[in-house]
């Protein structure tokens, strides 16, 4: 008997990212430039405060929408750093930025309405539509432009069924960061076609040059838009699964009713954990910031000197997204071959969408030794060519 599967499960892929680690097996010595994490622990304070709540009874089942003390440190958070005028009840903790992603979409999404999405974007972004029976639009953005999603690229996508649009500034893979005016300009698409705006800011810290202008902050907007946002990029803690989005509060009450049908809550002492990361010490994440910044500077040049290969200034976030159309490989071979003759693993550009293509994902979020070592390899395979 072969069991018969609903049809939703065909149309969502497995990560093309994690499906690039099948090529690095019994590669000796690899070096990774792959995945988007911090190559941090998380800050002690953290981790201690989430052990305190375990001793303390933190044992339980707790609120679908979130604690009551996170959410009044994130509504803090949100008014002081994103200028959000927001409040506990425009509040609810996810599972991550991954959860806030695809609850967005569960709540906002009609079967065969529309969502904006940018080409190149992270991966998961088509699926989590997909998933809500929604239909993924791209927006192309270029490299002339430094990868901004521009106004009049996104206006020529909108149709009578877009519904939404998601923007993702700073952004991966390409470490694109949408300018003010930028901002303003979708801002008045989004009022003038009555479009949901989902903002997902998970690299908000990681800004190198330019500013993080939350769209929820612009006149006339939070009532329109979803900030997403996560604690697993600023405080090194992917492995926790916390993260939360501020929406209007008829949204909000629609997500608790989805999440907790489906996840409950987020456990109480990670949301511990999570308060003590928004109210502790910032140095943890200055440092981390300021080395992601000197990563930066070494990969960009590191990869300039190498003929055939031109890599922009990303602008935020922790990836260096080089252009290597000079080499004459598509990115998916060569990134294949750079894993098995270079002993270097990155990630196709064009996993992320078609604007991809010529492009490879270098996460940097490495040990600078780590990324010295890289680049000569790459430097060898290249002349070897
Ligand atoms: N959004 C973007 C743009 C990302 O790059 C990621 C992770 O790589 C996420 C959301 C999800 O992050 P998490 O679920 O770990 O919070």
């Amino acid at each position: 008997m072969t069991i018969q599967l609903a049809e939703r499960t065909k149309d969502i892929q497995a990560s093309q990212i994690r499906a690039m680690f099948a090529h690095t097996i019994g590669v000796e010595n690899l070096i990774s430039l792959g995945i988007g994490e911090p190559d941090y622990d998380t800050p002690s304070h953290i981790i201690e405060a989430a052990c305190d709540a375990l001793h303390h009874g933190m044992t339980h089942y707790s609120p679908s929408v979130g604690e009551v003390f996170l959410l009044r440190a994130l509504a803090e958070k949100l008014q002081k750093r994103n200028k959000i005028d927001a409040t506990p009840q425009e509040i609810i903790v996810t599972i991550g930025g991954q959860e806030a992603l695809t609850l967005s979409m569960l709540v906002a999404i009609n079967p065969g309405d529309e969502v904006l999405i940018p080409d190149p974007c992270f991966f998961p972004y088509a699926q989590c539509i997909r998933f809500a029976d929604g239909i993924p639009v791209t927006v192309p953005s270029y490299e002339k432009n430094a990868f901004r999603l521009l106004p009049e690229d996104i206006e020529k996508k909108i149709t009578s069924k877009t519904k939404a649009i998601l923007i993702n500034s700073p952004g991966n893979p390409t470490g694109a960061v949408m300018t003010r005016a930028d901002l303003e300009g979708l801002a008045e698409l989004a009022k003038k076609h009555d479009l949901i705006v989902m903002s997902d800011e998970v690299y908000e810290e990681f800004i190198y040059e330019g500013e993080h202008i939350s769209i929820a902050s612009l006149p006339g907007m939070k009532e329109r838009t979803f900030t997403l946002n996560s604690f697993s990029k600023t405080y090194a803690m992917t492995g926790w699964r916390i993260g939360y989005i501020c929406a209007p509060q008829a949204a909000v009450e629609a997500m608790t009713r989805v999440h907790g049908t489906y996840l409950t809550n987020v456990a109480a002492f990670i949301q511990k954990g999570a308060e003590a990361a928004l109210t502790g010490p910032d140095e943890p994440v200055k440092e981390m910031i300021e080395s992601y910044s000197r990563r930066r500077r070494l990969i960009v040049d590191g990869l300039n000197s190498i003929p055939g290969i031109v890599c922009a200034e990303p602008q935020g976030a922790f990836y260096a997204f080089p252009n290597i159309k000079g080499l004459g490989k598509s990115s998916y071979d060569l990134a294949v071959d750079l894993i098995k003759k270079a002993g270097v693993l990155s990630i196709p550009g064009s996993v992320f969408g078609e604007q991809g293509e010529g492009y490879l994902r270098m996460s940097y979020a490495t040990a600078e030794d780590q990324i010295k070592e890289a680049i000569e390899r790459i430097r060898d395979y290249v002349e070897k060519l």
